[in-house]
């Protein structure tokens, strides 16, 4: 007698080889049926004995495909049809796309055998995937996720990629970018002058370019790098300057684990990130001085090869270490489509490894650290987006369009919160058309109604994307305060909407509740509740405002307005410029002078005072200096950072550094000493509050615990005390996470939604 059951899997499982693993599951159990790619996820029909209906759903919940990531199963009894064959059906068009994109995959080790089996039709083929491995979200166009979807389109299978693509004992049976050298695209090499053709002479002369200290532009998954010899400091220079990137960090691909060991310190969770299938830039302690491609940084950023064609350019010859950065100029968003890459890159790449595949949307590389606190992605892009971070317990759909530096955007279907990649600074029109673009590819991608969407955005009047708010068509809008969404942040993606825990949001810049500049902020609340402010830095001015964050000095001037006996600054140990004076005029005056409680700006005070007094090139360079300053020494002390009356006053802290700086103290030790009183005066406060609201927990974000030292200190001074120490996992501490904790507020506000007025 034959059972019968229609089975709905939903998770990451389409485009990793899902479909052919049930075909295999089914035929091995004697089971009639079919398998589709449905809107919601996976659709499964089967019939047959009983037994076989039993194994075949134990299977797939133990032993499902390496890169499928299963959220549910639904399994439904029904009548039987009488079907005994099992086929793969055509994708069905059902009402709304909530499946799961998923993100990419490195090339798998079955891939990179063949490709270097010179016995095997894709030797030395630099698409060569199988339903394991290979491009995903960069090459999908539309849902459902069938070739025709897909930047492969243009490519139609010979008779060996069809054979495989319909073999269902195939690796392949199903993997839609599958291609050959003889039916798919290829990659060629353009110098100036002429162009070499076919991927092997393509390859073998980039890396004897990349050997005599060339520069490269190298189409990748998500867009073109910038390569060359991370050991050739001329190269590295000359990329630098063309860049106009002037210290900002470069990342370096380590030809295999073994030349990443070289490099840099790897803990076992570092080695573990490195290898894990997301593939991200891994921040590690560095073991050697590759010459002006981290300078003045103890940190270096390793990631491994990830796509054939790189596997293929170190089989080539190709420097053992390379720097590999997002093909742009400064701050401009990453190089993704063929002429754009031409024009944009002119000037600064020697010659340009071009792949024929079409890159469906722009995705840099992910950064992840192995933190005090746990695994921590600063950056998150290839590898983990459009992955959902969290489930939201909400129906209607809701978009965050983030922060407007270091943006990333945040849609939220059926619960389900889907952070996009990171984005980039909106004020530099390119990442803002990226912004929009962005937006619109997942609003189509998940087919949500615009005028269904309640749109949550960011408080500060003047922020891009806050006026893009106002622009968009949709039904609600509400305004989240930024440090609040930094806070819910770490809650979402934990689903805590209930526990009230003592929030601590430290920055540099954020709109405030009272208009003012805020980034030292403690709340107290939860999710569901809300947060109010319950204690935050002493204020203090701030000369030109968020402007002022491009220069310490500036910043300076607010705060050491405020301490007794300020000694000539322009004199020796200082040696401030004369924008310090100017800077001051204008504090004393009140003349463009904001108010601001942030933290970030008191580490560039403090940057100042111990010699940091140009401008900085890229946002958080101060705070990270002091940070790498004080990680030179180990000394213990710690400068007083009182807490009192809801206010961490700076100015002892300041007044401590100061003294030292003038008894030519060493730099080093006060940055050490600076440190600790932070993590002092943090823990200070929070114990404080933690007993006065009777809570056991507190929440770190903000970019300012991108500092490891700090988090180090945080967590040894409150060893002896019983209270849990949240921080951000899935999604960046810094302004990346933003959206998220935004999407969060909204889904838990929405009784106080107006039309663009109200706050969360
Ligand atoms: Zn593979
Ligand atoms: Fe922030």
């Amino acid at each position: 007698m034959a059972s019968a059951c229609s089975i709905r899997v939903r998770g990451v499982v389409q485009g990793v080889g899902f479909r052919p693993f049930v075909y295999r599951l089914a035929r091995a159990n004697t089971l009639g049926g079919w398998v589709l790619n449905g809107q919601e996820g996976v659709e499964i029909y089967l019939e047959g004995a009983e037994q076989g209906l039993q194994a075949f759903v134990r299977e797939m919940k133990t032993q499902p495909p390496p890169a499928a990531n299963i959220a549910d199963i639904d399994v439904q009894q029904v009548t039987p049809l009488g079907v005994n064959e099992f086929t793969i059906r055509d994708s069905g068009q059902a009402d709304r796309p909530t499946v799961r994109i998923s993100p990419d995959l490195p090339v798998c080790d079955d891939c990179l055998e063949e490709l270097f089996d010179p016995s095997n039709p894709r030797y030395g083929y630099p698409y060569i995937n199988c339903t394991n491995c290979g491009p995903r979200y960069t090459v999908v166009l539309r849902l459902p996720y069938d070739r025709v979807n897909t930047t492969m389109r243009d490519w139609p299978l010979d008779d060996y990629c069809a054979g495989e693509f319909s073999d269902g004992g195939n690796r392949r049976f199903h993997a839609q970018p599958v291609a050959c050298a003889a039916c798919g695209p290829s990659y060629y090499l353009q110098p100036q002058e002429r162009t070499f053709p076919g991927t092997e002479g393509a390859v073998h002369h980039a890396s004897q370019l990349l050997n005599a200290g060339k520069i490269l532009a190298v189409k990748g998954l998500g867009g073109y790098h910038l390569a060359c010899d991370g050991r050739n400091p001329a190269a590295v220079a000359a990329l630098r300057e063309r860049k106009y990137r002037k210290e900002k960090p470069f990342a370096v691909m380590a030809r295999d684990l073994d030349e990443a060991h070289r490099l840099v310190e790897l803990s076992l969770d570092s080695a573990a990130l490195l290898t894990s299938s997301a593939r991200p830039i891994v921040l590690a302690p560095a073991r050697v001085d590759l010459i002006g491609v981290a300078p003045q940084n103890n940190e270096l950023g390793v990631m491994l090869p990830y796509t054939p064609l790189h596997h293929l350019l170190f089989a080539a010859g190709a420097p053992q270490a390379l720097v590999m950065t997002s093909a742009n100029r400064s701050n401009e968003p990453i190089a993704y489509a063929d002429q754009d890459a031409l024009s944009r890159l002119s000037g600064i790449a020697d010659a340009f490894l071009i792949g024929q595949r079409p890159i469906a949307r722009r995705v840099d590389d992910s950064v992840v650290r192995d933190g005090v606190f746990g695994p921590v992605i600063l950056r998150r892009a290839r590898g983990y987006a459009p992955g959902a971070v969290a489930k939201l317990p909400c129906e209607r759909p809701i978009l965050a369009l983030g922060a407007d530096l270091k943006n990333t955007v945040t849609l939220v279907v059926d619960g389900q919160a889907f952070v996009s990649q990171h984005i980039g600074d909106l004020e530099h029109y390119e990442a803002f058309c990226a912004f929009q673009e962005t937006i619109s590819d997942l609003v189509s991608m998940y087919e949500v109604d615009w005028h269904e969407l309640l749109v949550a955005h960011d408080g500060h009047p003047q922020y891009a994307s806050v006026l893009h708010a106002s622009e968009l068509k949709v039904s609600r809008r509400l305004a989240v305060q930024h440090h609040r969404a930094h806070v819910a942040s770490v809650l979402a993606e934990r689903g805590e909407w209930e526990k009230r825990v003592v929030g601590v949001s430290f920055d540099g810049t954020g709109y405030g509740d009272d208009g003012s500049i805020w980034g030292g902020e403690i709340f107290v609340g939860s999710v569901q509740e809300g947060f109010e402010r319950a204690a935050h830095l002493r204020n203090a001015a701030l000369p030109g405002g968020d402007g002022a964050a491009q220069c310490p000095v500036q910043a300076a001037a607010g705060f050491l307005a405020q301490l007794d006996a300020l000694p000539d600054m322009t004199a020796a140990p200082f040696n401030f410029p004369e924008r310090f004076g100017n800077a001051l005029e204008l504090v004393t005056k009140g003349v463009r002078t904001f108010s601001t409680s942030s933290m970030g700006r008191l580490f560039d005070t403090v940057a100042a005072l111990l010699g940091f007094t140009r401008e900085v090139s890229f946002e958080g360079q101060a705070a990270m200096w002091v940070e790498q300053l004080a990680r030179a020494t180990s000394i213990h002390e710690t400068y007083a950072f009182p807490f009192s009356g809801a206010e961490l006053d700076f100015r002892p802290l300041l007044q401590s550094v100061l003294i030292d700086r003038r008894h030519g103290r060493n730099p080093g030790e006060i940055a050490r000493a600076f440190q600790r009183g932070v993590a002092a005066g943090l823990r200070d406060s929070v114990v404080n509050l933690c007993q006065a609201y009777a809570l056991d927990t507190i929440v770190l974000s903000g970019g300012v615990f991108q500092n490891e030292l700090l988090l180090e200190d945080i967590e040894a001074l409150l060893e002896a005390e019983a209270i849990s120490v949240w921080t951000n996992h899935a999604v960046p501490p810094n302004d990346g996470g933003i959206s998220l904790g935004q999407a969060a507020l909204a889904a838990f506000a929405t009784p106080r939604w107006t039309d663009g007025r109200s706050h969360a």
